[in-house]
């Protein structure tokens, strides 16, 4: 069964979010501009605008889509998170105003799954009402992309795991009420099962953020930097703060970076329309020797590359989001790593067009487009880079493929012919 058309009911929400989008979300965008601002709890007045819409989006039924209904969300699957989040992606604000920002999302659905009531009440709810923000702690300042390499540990006094080391790139950090942190209990174990994964509240004893480190996509006179370098300095919490079993980190790391990347990928379905659609404009607005720009061929050219591999980008995330939805679990794990890999080439071919055809307008900040553009290294690195999620997908297609039975490859030309004529022997002899 192939479909692509999108429920009518479901297309009236969707229509509903692009024009609150454009006329109450991006008032915010411009307002309180940067990376972090959506995360400042402490920005009263954006804080005021903020709670309004976020309860008009719970009343119409939108909020944290992400999640199962009985967790305060929806529940309405992947496919149709991936429809609103090529809108949301397009607004800086917006995944704050409809309770779908990362990394709570990630956070919230391993708490979800990992959690235990009294963790589930403490973390997960407020998280879910949108009360408070939290931050994910995995990457160290020796290594990121490989987690075998990591060396925070946490080791156990009386009724207390401690916690030391350091960790890099731990977004949200100083704008977080807990954060979660991946630390090594048992550096004996199998590379596996190494870790574990444990709560932490912002304020305990020993937490301090060493600096926050920007990335080339934080402008230093909006943003001083969202990523924490935190040293964990003896770190007291109780045996309880452990998320999942001990010796569970990857597992239940994984379970939350599939989640993760997948939502990122939609939204960049958001940012590389919202560039297409002002080279669109751009190219009929401006005349150059003549004509406009979009009748030069050059130009359609990058158009026409633009709107095709977007296209293809953005039916690969919609049925990677199906397989989800609709295969058992583990099904998409392949899928989201193609996406992953896609969405930061495809993000950075049409970034660079965009800016390109709005010239000198384009290296300006005068346009979104130079914070799209200084973003673009963020997408080969975010959630593990892309060399990683490549070598994952060909060795999950590597491990299907089943050697030639003889010397040449099954697609041998002659030796195929010599098949087919022994097939066919019969009816050459009648016919001579
Ligand atoms: C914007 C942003 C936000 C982030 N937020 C968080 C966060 O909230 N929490 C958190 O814990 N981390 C976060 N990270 C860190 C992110 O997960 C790491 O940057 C990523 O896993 C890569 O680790 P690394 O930076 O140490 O690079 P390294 O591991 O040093 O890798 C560097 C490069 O080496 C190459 N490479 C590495 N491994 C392989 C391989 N197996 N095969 C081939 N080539 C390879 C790749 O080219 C890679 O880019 C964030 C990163 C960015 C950019």
């Amino acid at each position: 069964m192939w479909d692509f058309s999108t429920e009518p009911e479901f297309q009236e929400k969707l229509d509903w979010v692009k024009t609150f989008l454009r006329e109450e979300v991006e008032p915010l965008d411009l307002l309180f501009p940067g990376h972090s601002a959506p995360y400042d709890f402490k920005n009263a007045k954006a804080r005021a605008i903020l709670k309004p819409l976020q309860k008009i989006v719970r009343d119409k039924k939108l909020w944290a889509c992400h999640l199962g209904p009985e967790l305060g969300g929806q529940g309405y699957g992947q496919v149709k998170l991936a429809l609103m989040n090529e809108l949301l992606g397009g607004y800086q604000w917006a995944p704050t105003v409809f309770g779908t920002a990362a990394p709570d999302t990630g956070n919230a659905e391993i708490l979800a799954m990992f959690g235990t009531e009294e963790q589930k009440a403490k973390y997960l709810q407020p998280l879910l009402d949108g009360d408070i923000c939290s931050c994910y702690s995995m990457t160290e300042p020796q290594g990121g992309a490989d987690p075998k390499q990591f060396i925070c540990a946490a080791y156990r006094e009386g009724d207390e795991w401690v916690i030391d080391g350091y960790k890099w790139f731990s977004s949200n950090a100083r704008f977080a009420s807990f954060l979660i942190v991946m630390a090594v209990t048992d550096p004996e174990a199998r590379a596996h099962s190494r870790c574990s994964m444990l709560i932490v509240p912002a304020d305990t004893p020993g937490v301090k953020i060493i600096r926050n480190v920007g990335t080339l996509a934080n402008a230093p006179e909006l943003d001083d930097g969202a990523h924490a370098y935190i040293h964990y300095d003896k770190v007291r919490v109780p045996l309880d703060a452990m998320l999942g079993g001990p010796g569970e980190g990857f597992r239940v790391a994984q379970a939350r970076l599939g989640g993760g990347r997948i939502h990122h990928a939609m939204r960049t379905v958001a940012k590389c329309q919202k560039a297409i659609d002002m080279m669109l404009e751009r190219a009929v607005s401006r005349t150059t020797q003549g004509k406009r720009l979009g009748d030069h061929q050059f130009v359609q050219g990058m158009i026409a590359d633009s709107v095709i591999e977007l296209h293809q980008f953005r039916l690969m995330v919609l049925q990677t989001a199906w397989v989800i939805d609709n295969m058992p679990h583990g099904a998409a794990r392949t899928g989201i790593s193609m996406c992953k890999v896609a969405a930061a080439k495809i993000y950075h071919e049409i970034i660079s067009r965009a800016v390109q055809i709005h010239g000198s307008l384009g290296v300006t900040r005068e346009t979104p487009l130079a914070d799209m553009f200084m973003h673009m290294p963020n997408m080969g690195l975010v959630d593990g880079p892309t060399e990683v999620h490549k070598v994952g997908v060909a060795k999950a297609f590597l491990g299907q493929a089943v050697p030639a039975p003889g010397l040449f490859p099954t697609e041998h030309i002659p030796t195929k012919l010599i098949e087919a004529r022994k097939k066919y022997a019969h009816m050459f002899e009648a016919a001579e």
